[in-house]
């Protein structure tokens, strides 16, 4: 597994991570063991939230980590209706107990709301010197809103803006990414298989995709990742609960793809026109 600087911090951390978004609907066993065998595999960032399930895929995370804290990158985010200071340090203290653990590794807001963010921020800054996290970051943010968030927490503070990037999603390469690299906040990219509407084998553009996994000896899923991980700046965490998906996410780390590949794929997913702020699902 390939690793990158996590921002300024300098922390390795896989290109590739877990994610768990609906996870407390699947097959709670198999899920905990496709975490279990990414952590095998070194995919060691976990993403999480207190919103996922209401709080039960944080538990469900906490099982599936059980004995193997000390291996694993742990993100979970705040709700924005929280992020007050004295909320985001209460959930903080329930998003612990739930993961079972006294830290984070990381704790976002999952995306901008009604209270100030300067609230937020002091709040991650309490935590921090509390050693309950060990970095803060964003989701969600547009590039002046990101711009925001480091002018409030200081340059190399926000650790990562999390956004929405898939191959049919690329409108963050406009003004997004290139704010996240200006401001060292790497781009980690979630729903990178576009949340379960990957292209078909069947388009035009899946048959691209297709060949190109082909010349690789790689999946179209590989070589979809493997395309948005082209940048250092960004890290993927594409949301599995089958090991045999887990499997194939953790090869994408080993793809590497030459100009004409990512030609190729620029012509079968076009960046849409410029426009100014994020994407969300
Ligand atoms: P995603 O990762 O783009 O796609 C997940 C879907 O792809 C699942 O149905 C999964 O199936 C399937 N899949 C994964 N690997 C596969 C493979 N190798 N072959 C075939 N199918 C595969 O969607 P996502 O869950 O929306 O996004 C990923 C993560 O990003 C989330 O889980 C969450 O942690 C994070 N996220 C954050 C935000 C935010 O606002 N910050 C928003 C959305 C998502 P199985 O589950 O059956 O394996």
């Amino acid at each position: 597994m390939q690793h990158r600087p996590f921002g300024s911090s300098g922390v390795l951390v896989p290109v590739v991570g877990e994610g768990t978004w609906n996870m407390e609907q699947d097959t709670r066993a198999e899920a905990i063991r496709a975490i279990r065998r990414g952590l095998d595999l070194g995919i060691t960032h976990v993403d999480t939230a207190e919103m996922y399930g209401s709080g039960s895929v944080e538990q469900l995370v906490a099982e599936a980590i059980a004995g193997r804290r000390g291996d694993v990158f742990l993100v979970s985010k705040v709700l924005p209706n929280n992020a007050s200071r004295s909320g985001t340090l209460a959930a903080c203290e329930r998003t612990l107990a739930r993961l079972k653990t006294d830290y984070l590794d990381c704790y976002l807001l999952h995306w901008p709301g009604e209270h100030p963010l300067e609230e937020t921020i002091r709040a991650f800054e309490e935590l921090e010197r509390a050693g309950k996290i060990r970095s803060f970051g964003v989701s969600n943010f547009d590039a002046r809103e990101l711009e925001e968030a480091v002018r409030i927490a200081g340059t190399g503070r926000i650790a990562c803006n999390q956004v929405l990037y898939h191959l049919e999603e690329r409108s963050v390469e406009h003004e997004v990414l290139p704010a996240c690299k200006r401001l060292g906040a790497p781009l980690v990219a979630y729903s990178p298989l576009g949340s379960g509407n990957f292209p078909s084998s069947s388009s035009h553009a899946g048959r691209a995709l297709a060949a190109i996994a082909e010349k690789h000896g790689a999946s179209p899923r590989q070589i979809a990742l493997a395309f948005l991980m082209r940048d250092q700046a960004t890290f993927v965490i594409p949301k599995a609960s089958r090991v045999e998906h887990v499997e194939d996410n953790a090869k994408a780390s080993s793809v590497t793809l030459d100009a004409n590949d990512i030609a190729a794929i620029d012509a079968a997913f076009p960046r849409p026109r410029r426009r100014s702020g994020v994407p969300m699902l």
